[in-house]
């Protein structure tokens, strides 16, 4: 039987109907091979996941030899080696002197436990996140995204969650424009605070660049602002780095980009591994401290190979300059992308940092009325072309680019020009 119809059949339609009609047969670098054997330059990386590229030779290595030594034996119940080197080297390169770390098997799972430990370190329980996040498919997390498309079905959630208003400069919920709007979407989280909740607020939670929300990298002093409201309010700050982390925006963290902040936890996930299945959250002392033994455990979570392959996904960004190439070529392709906005009448806005690069399309600049299925139609015709891009955003109307960190200045000229050709 095909692969397409054992999709169709065996799996859900959540799945099979889901899909891209691309059956992968293998993958390497910014390469994928699918099973006619035609190859695409892949600028989607699984979801923001590959950032060292597929299958690199040093992650299957150093996966491999771990393979041989130990697959699982539970890493809350016996001490792993690997899982050891993994946490140090992860105090070394996380932002703000973030220290100990727990490991799960994904970002939503990263993202649940982040939230469990604000709670249990404040003895508060109400969250406050963003219009437009995105933190995972959870109860738990759904309870803290901020996107109907994602939460429809499924509701009640998870009470005791507030909104602050989506940094989204092109849809300004304000209806002000930057820098003159003063960052009042930032500034209004105190409203937030005082209209929204019962003032027991462990912490407010944020993507550094909102991902699924549609690539929105809110202004540089955003953050700062924000995190300074809520630490005076006694509650923490917890930044969901899972899709922007691991360089993927041109710095390690994405929350890098926003200067004197500090962050009391860091949930990360997809670029941490190369591709094997991990997430962690960091946490800061003495936040760090607020669970004991029994309150949190994940069987796989910390499994020996995929945290071998994360210690050589780390080493290869490294000594290959991944992250400082992620944000040359982001800087390119964002500036050739950007004159596209001028161009074209379908493109609303072009925006990201590094390799997190969004196109919104809109059937009309002036009504910025969305496009989602040009959107689609223009991901169809990349992909005739042997390029492979994502659609998301809000309205289901923006083109990503977020290709592998090593990708080349030759091979961001293949994708855009792509890019222009269709929209053309
Ligand atoms: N947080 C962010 C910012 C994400 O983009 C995602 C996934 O897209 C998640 C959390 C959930 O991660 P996972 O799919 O590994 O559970």
């Amino acid at each position: 039987m095909k692969t397409r119809d054992q999709y169709a059949q065996f799996l859900l339609p959540v799945v099979a109907k889901g899909v891209e009609p691309v059956v992968v047969a293998s993958a390497k670098g910014r390469t994928v091979v699918d099973e006619e054997g035609r190859s695409y330059l892949d600028c989607f990386s699984g979801i923001s996941v590959v950032n060292a590229g597929h299958n690199h030779p040093k992650i299957l290595a150093a996966a491999r030899e771990q393979m041989e030594k130990l697959v699982h034996c539970c890493s809350y119940v016996y001490q792993v080696p690997v899982v050891g080197r993994l946490a140090e080297k992860l105090a070394s390169i996380a932002p703000g002197g973030l220290k100990k770390s727990f490991f799960s098997n994904s970002g939503a799972e990263a993202i649940e436990g982040a939230m469990r430990l604000v709670k249990q370190h404040t003895g508060r329980r109400e969250m406050v996140a963003l219009g437009f996040s995105f933190h995972g498919r959870t109860i738990g997390t759904l309870s803290v995204t901020g996107n109907v498309a994602r939460k429809r079905g499924n509701g009640p959630y998870v009470p005791g969650v507030a909104f602050g208003p989506a940094p989204y400069c092109y849809r300004c919920p304000l209806g002000l424009k930057y820098p003159s709007c003063d960052v009042a979407c930032a500034q209004g989280l105190k409203d937030v605070i005082r209209q929204q909740t019962a003032g027991d607020v462990a912490a407010f939670i944020a993507e550094p660049v909102l991902g699924e929300g549609g690539i929105l990298a809110p202004p540089p002093e955003y953050f700062r602002i924000a995190a300074e409201i809520f630490h005076e309010n006694g509650a923490l700050f917890i930044v969901d780095e899972v899709q922007s982390g691991f360089g993927r925006t041109g710095k390690m963290f994405a929350i890098e980009h926003s200067a004197g902040v500090r962050p009391d936890i860091v949930a990360m996930a997809k670029g941490i591994a190369g591709g094997f299945p991990l997430g962690a959250f960091m946490a800061r002392e003495p936040v760090s401290e607020a669970m004991q033994p029994g309150d949190h455990l994940s069987t796989f979570g910390g499994n020996p190979i995929s945290c071998a392959a994360a210690l050589a996904n780390i080493a290869v960004l490294e000594e290959e300059r991944l992250v400082e190439n992620s944000a040359r070529r982001g800087e390119e392709l964002l500036g050739r992308l950007g004159r596209l906005a001028e161009k074209s009448a379908r493109v609303g806005d072009v925006r990201g940092r590094g390799l997190m690069i969004g196109i919104e399309l809109v059937k009309d600049k002036a009504s910025k009325e969305p496009a989602p299925d040009e959107a689609k139609a223009v991901r169809a015709a990349m992909r005739e072309r042997g390029v492979l891009v994502g659609v998301g955003g809000a309205y289901g109307n923006v083109v990503r680019l977020q290709p592998p960190l090593s990708i080349t200045a030759d091979e961001c000229d293949r994708a855009a020009s792509a890019v222009e050709e269709v929209l053309r």
